[in-house]
């Protein structure tokens, strides 16, 4: 059976150049790049080369670049530094939609005596800047707001908000994991101080991201050791894998474009093709603010995890909203936020495309999708109650 691979948010393939790029680095080139002889040197100069790419997809100077070992470890340096640096304000500022690697840190600091302020969500998935202007404090130590949501795919107005937070001097960090490489992004243009990227996302391989300084920003490192990364972040450096984010950032450069017609063309007909086809579904989030590549779909009086087991079955990956993962079967905070009705949240679905995907791909799961839905529904005593109802209407 072919793989139908439909959770890019979740991870992707390691792009074959990627991979190839890398290669040589695992055997005959495995020299520390902090050694003084060629031989290390030469690894350096590789280093430098990807770090430049990085910033070129970013818009952004190489020295502003950071290389780290994933998204949530740019997360966690960019507001522990915030803190660090500004030992006086005890406050953050951020959303009630952020990923783990934001939401958990705010929680933890928030035992630590922090006062966190979690902007809440429209029913489209978006901010109220009201509420933000006025959440924002002289005790504020940083404004911490993803740019794309990874389960929505809806996009935040960062740069609007990072010019807020600049006229109060309050520092400004974005999660961009899943903005980057599908909306572009130019740091020249904007007052964002701090942005992390994630590998893995962009087929890369996992374990390895990157942390954008604004030239200028104080930073306080996370990690603390060797000379690494500028004094910005120590330990012996993860080359292959910094060197394949370089080569993933400067493919993702070239996509970009393609991300934006021929991925959002296959998201959109994916949509239209189930919306057509399944009565009793909708779309979370505002269709006309997302990275092109993401879909979140709710299925009324269906389980979610259910409806991934029957996608198993035919070879098609995607992933639903709850937390049932963590063994527990909790709605997805996210779609909490925004409102979804108890009937639809626990059946909601994620799809999420990449370059490599096809619209033969795409036709196939608009075809096995209704089949799952009607086959689930069949068992669901509340589908039965509804069709009953709607019959005696
Ligand atoms: N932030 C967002 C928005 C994400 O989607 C993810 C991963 O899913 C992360 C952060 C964490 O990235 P990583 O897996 O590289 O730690």
């Amino acid at each position: 059976m072919k793989l139908i691979y439909l959770d890019n948010n979740a991870t992707t393939m390691v792009a074959p150049e990627v991979l190839e790029e890398m290669l040589p680095y695992f055997s005959k080139q495995y020299g520390n790049p902090s050694s003084i002889y060629s031989f290390g040197a030469n690894v350096s100069k590789k280093i430098e080369e990807a770090r430049e790419k990085v910033a070129d997809l970013l818009g952004a100077e190489r020295d502003e670049i950071i290389f780290t070992s994933c998204g949530t470890e740019g997360d966690n340096a960019a507001i522990m530094s915030a803190l660090s640096i500004n030992p006086e304000k005890k406050h953050i500022v951020t959303t009630k939609v952020e990923h783990p690697a934001v939401k958990v840190l705010c929680e933890s600091l928030e035992t630590k005596g922090y006062r966190i302020t979690r902007l809440s969500v429209k029913s489209d998935g978006s901010l109220d800047l009201d509420e933000y202007r006025d959440s924002l404090t002289p005790d504020t130590a940083i404004v911490s707001i993803m740019w794309a949501n990874n389960e929505t795919g809806v996009l935040f107005p960062v740069e609007e908000l990072a010019e807020i937070a600049k006229e109060r001097d309050i520092l400004f960090h974005t999660d961009a994991v899943q903005a980057a490489g599908k909306i572009p992004i130019n740091m020249k243009k904007n007052h964002i101080d701090m942005l992390s990227i994630s590998g893995h996302k962009i087929h890369a391989p996992k374990g390895v991201g990157a942390l954008y300084i604004r030239q200028g920003t104080m930073f306080s490192p996370f990690l603390i050791g060797g000379h690494q990364e500028g004094g910005r972040r120590a330990g012996t450096e993860n080359v292959t894998s910094i060197i394949g984010l370089g080569k993933a950032c400067e493919l993702a450069k070239l996509n970009l474009e393609k991300e934006n017609t021929h991925v959002k063309a296959l998201r959109d007909y994916l949509e239209n093709g189930l919306l057509k086809n399944i009565t009793n579904c909708r779309i979370n989030g505002n269709r006309n603010n997302r990275i092109p590549n993401t879909t979140n779909m709710s299925f009324e009086f269906v389980e979610g995890e259910s409806i991934l087991l029957l996608l198993d079955q035919y070879g098609i990956c995607a992933s639903s909203g709850s937390a049932c993962t963590s063994g527990s079967t909790a709605p997805s905070h996210v779609l909490d936020a925004m409102g979804v009705p108890n009937t639809m949240i626990h059946g909601s679905i994620r799809f999420s495309l990449s370059v490599y995907n096809t619209q033969d791909e795409i036709d196939y799961v608009i075809d096995v999708m209704p089949k799952i839905i009607d086959k689930l529904r069949q068992m669901s005593p509340y589908w039965r109650e509804e069709k009953k109802i709607c019959a005696q209407v």
